[in-house]
């Protein structure tokens, strides 16, 4: 969004839109929403309605599924990186491991949208939504509530 221009001897003026995703994001969010479990599915849905109808939450950010299922090639690839190829330690798991390699999946990832279009995976944000999370069923565990590799932006049941 083009900034505003400033208004005779004011601030600029900001409009607090809370983003939201187009079509084709909105497809994508479905698909991976599909690949839960039914009941982890169910908990997104339900924290996430909850999320939207706060009117402070909105504005915010809007939480999106990065991830879900996981082919074992790809957390084979993701094992890799931080080990024998660039980049930080994202995981512990090797293809076949992790939870996102199961199908329908019990663990997905969870990031922001923010109002500028950015994503972000905040770590004040995902423990806000991590309690809608919990509060909407008390099997959701949470990878920022895990006492050595903290995995903020993932929920497994
Ligand atoms: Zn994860």
């Amino acid at each position: 969004m083009a900034p505003t221009k400033p208004a005779a001897g004011g601030a600029p003026k900001r409009q607090r839109v809370a983003p939201a995703l187009g079509p084709i994001e909105r497809k994508i969010q479905a698909a991976r929403l599909v690949q839960a479990k039914p009941s982890l599915g169910a908990a997104y849905s339900h924290a996430l309605a909850r999320w939207e109808a706060d009117p402070v939450l909105r504005l915010l950010g809007l939480p999106v599924i990065t991830e879900c299922y996981r082919s074992v090639a790809r957390q084979d690839e993701l094992y890799a990186q931080g080990r024998t190829k660039p980049g930080a330690i994202v995981t512990y798991k090797r293809g076949g491991e992790s939870k996102h390699n199961w199908l329908p999946c019990p663990a997905l990832d969870v990031a922001f949208l923010l109002p500028d279009g950015e994503v972000s995976w905040s770590g004040l944000l995902l423990s806000k939504f991590a309690r809608l999370m919990k509060a909407a069923d008390a099997r959701v565990h949470w990878g920022g509530d895990w006492p050595t590799f903290k995995d903020r932006p993932h929920f497994e049941l």
